[in-house]
């Protein structure tokens, strides 16, 4: 009989440490977040910010350029096989064209996947993540509407390295990064690709995050990447019924 009670209390045991963490069925999700995200890439120095990110064993996702995927083919495989996201950031930085006419985004989408196909001989490649040269905020709503009705999501942030300032330095990074992230739980932290002093800071920016126990990760439109990104204050769209990830073909299938 006392056996019983032990073993039932064992039992209990071990399902309740099972269910710790699991909440409405879902796995628990991290309590703090940080995204490194790094704009206008590819770059010369793209190789040099990989093996920074590969020493310091922290994941990243990159808003490329289409003319610069087309530029730098190669570094665009370095990023892809390091297994880092890859999402569109215009062919060429440019903005008047989709705040003008919003339908030109369809078109944008469309060239910048066929720069990845071609870079990556992978038809299959997928990203449905776009982010606006210089933020969100510039455009009209019409614009900002457009991406997702084409099913994809766009993404500002939420903390600046100001690594495209003028007179910055390694230091004064690490500091921006730091009073910049200030309590905020979930963090989309903009960077910038071919920035010296950002691959600087990066040890120092890692180890803040580290030991202030932030988990690194990759942007998505994944449902487990919405529930996290619902704590973050960033501007973001990710529409409900955007299919996750779309290859070239769909993407011309949508457009059609
Ligand atoms: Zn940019």
């Amino acid at each position: 009989m006392k056996k019983s009670l032990i073993c039932l209390a064992a039992l209990l045991l071990l399902c309740s440490g099972l269910l710790t963490g699991l909440a409405d069925g879902k796995p628990a999700l991290p309590e703090k977040v940080v995204y490194l995200t790094f704009d206008d890439g590819p770059k010369k120095a793209t190789p040099d910010l990989l093996a920074i990110l590969d020493e310091l064993d922290v994941p990243a996702t990159f808003f490329l350029l289409g003319l610069q995927v087309r530029a730098f083919p190669e570094y665009t495989r370095m990023i892809y096989e390091r297994g880092d996201t890859i999402a569109c950031h215009t062919m060429d930085h440019s903005s008047n064209d989709i705040k003008e006419d919003p339908s030109m985004l369809a078109l944008v989408f469309r060239r910048f996947l066929k720069e990845m196909y071609v870079a990556l001989n992978d038809p299959l490649f997928t990203t449905d993540l776009f982010r606006f040269p210089g933020g969100s905020s510039s455009y009209p709503y019409r614009t900002k509407k457009a991406v997702t009705d084409l099913g994809w999501s766009w993404f500002d942030w939420n903390a600046m390295t100001r690594d495209t300032y003028d007179g910055m330095d390694a230091p004064r990074i690490l500091h921006s990064v730091i009073t910049m992230t200030k309590e905020q739980p979930v963090v989309i932290l903009l960077a910038h690709d071919g920035k010296g002093y950002t691959r600087q800071a990066l040890p120092d920016i890692v180890a803040f995050y580290r030991q202030n126990g932030y988990e690194f990760r990759r942007l998505s439109s994944s449902m487990e990447e919405r529930r996290i990104l619902a704590r973050c204050p960033a501007h973001m769209h990710l529409p409900d019924n955007g299919a996750v990830g779309r290859s070239l073909l769909e993407t011309c299938r949508a457009l059609q």
